[in-house]
């Protein structure tokens, strides 16, 4: 199936992407990766696309007290790029779709998109990370917890566009991105992040988030708070991965049933945790 007619504008730079989404009904392109599947599909139907996928002023990662990724950057630059404080960051890009995704697939597009199987999502909601959009009438800042609002939905409207990801560095911080999938390069059954501090044994920090089990990044912060300040043992790990699936209702879909994926979630962080306790 092919596309409807759509226009296409190329524009130089972020200035004139702003002035040209305010004026016209349109929908960013960065990579393709997901919007070129949903116009194939009729399931939108904007009037012109503003390609900003060349934006270089948009393709940077700058490293210092803070974090920032441009949103043009590419998984694949990712895949290469081990940032000290965020190693989470490359295992996920690693992670997502296949080498040709990665290639083309862009961060900023990754999280707008907002798809509740998404890898970048979950990871950002569990580093914390702070989005920054651009509009005409200025820059905004919004935290990962409240710019994920349901499926394919963010804080972004109609003009915005998402300019970079910040992320503080968690220095000395575990961290660990799995994912469990049916196939090679698929989304995730269930994903999970997680990123945990501990001194001397005892869990001084810890932040978990799952995809593909909500309608938007899941933060089990009950497992969290359980495990702040215990000893990280069978037996703390085993009650945090209760914790964890309590009052949530996974979809079921054609990767798996609401209880297989809860039993997946289960799993996935006991396992995890067993091997952060292991290699402490
Ligand atoms: C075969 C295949 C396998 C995949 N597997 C995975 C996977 O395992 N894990 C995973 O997480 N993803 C996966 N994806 C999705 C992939 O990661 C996409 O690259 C990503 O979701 C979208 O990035 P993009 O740059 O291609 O965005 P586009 O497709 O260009 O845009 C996606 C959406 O974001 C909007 N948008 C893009 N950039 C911005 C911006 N800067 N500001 C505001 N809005 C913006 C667009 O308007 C559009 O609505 C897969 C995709 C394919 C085709």
């Amino acid at each position: 199936m092919y596309p409807a007619q759509v226009g296409y504008y190329k524009p130089e730079s972020l200035g004139e992407a702003l002035d040209f989404l305010e004026k016209h009904e349109s929908k960013i392109i960065a990579g393709g990766q997901s919007l070129i599947p949903m116009l194939k599909l009729r399931i939108l139907n904007p009037k012109y696309l503003v390609d900003i996928g060349d934006l270089k002023e948009l393709s940077f990662i700058r490293e210092g007290d803070v974090i920032s990724i441009g949103a043009t950057t590419r998984h694949s630059e990712l895949v290469s790029k081990r940032l000290p404080g965020a190693e989470i960051i490359q295992e996920t890009a690693s992670k997502v779709g296949d080498v040709q995704v990665r290639n083309m697939g862009t961060v900023g597009g990754s999280v707008s998109n907002a798809d509740p199987s998404a890898d970048y999502p979950a990871m950002f909601s569990a580093l914390e990370a702070t989005m920054v959009i651009r509009s005409k009438a200025g820059t905004r800042e919004v935290n990962a917890l409240d710019f994920f609002k349901g499926p394919f939905n963010t804080a972004l409207g109609q003009s915005d566009i998402l300019e970079q990801v910040k992320v503080k560095p968690l220095r000395g911080y575990k961290q660990v991105y799995r994912k469990i999938v049916r196939r090679a390069g698929d989304f995730a059954l269930v994903g999970l992040a997680l990123v945990l501090k501990a001194n001397a044994g005892v869990v001084e920090d810890v932040r978990i988030a799952f995809t593909g089990v909500s309608d938007k990044p899941y933060r089990a912060i009950k497992a969290e708070e359980a495990l702040r300040g215990s000893k990280l043992d069978s037996s703390s790990i085993s009650k945090a991965s209760e914790i964890a699936v309590e009052g949530v209702n996974p979809p079921s879909d054609s990767r798996g049933s609401s209880m297989y994926r809860k039993e997946v979630m289960k799993r996935l962080l006991r396992n995890t945790l067993e091997e952060m306790k292991d290699a402490s």
